[in-house]
């Protein structure tokens, strides 16, 4: 991993309490929040791409003109905001 690609432990406990304790949105598709994981709407930063880089188990990034604020791993399928 090049020096670039490294994250300081500090910013990846930021970013973890953002991410990782986020309560996730039902998948209408198989009725359980246990497989989806948060979206990163808009760019993001350097940082936090490498982030999602680094936790492709744990955030998705999705584009900036996309309503969706969770993805299913399980089912492949992004979750737009009820709200929305
Ligand atoms: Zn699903």
């Amino acid at each position: 991993m090049s020096e670039q690609q490294k994250l300081s432990d500090t910013k990846i406990a930021e970013f973890d309490a953002i991410y990782k304790n986020r309560k996730q949105p039902m998948c209408k598709n198989c009725n359980t929040s246990e497989h989806v994981i948060p979206c990163i709407r808009g760019k993001p930063s350097r940082e936090l791409s490498i982030y999602a880089t680094m936790n492709k188990d744990h955030v998705a990034l999705c584009g900036c003109t996309q309503p969706y604020i969770a993805w299913c791993k399980k089912c492949e399928n992004y979750i737009e905001d009820p709200e929305d």
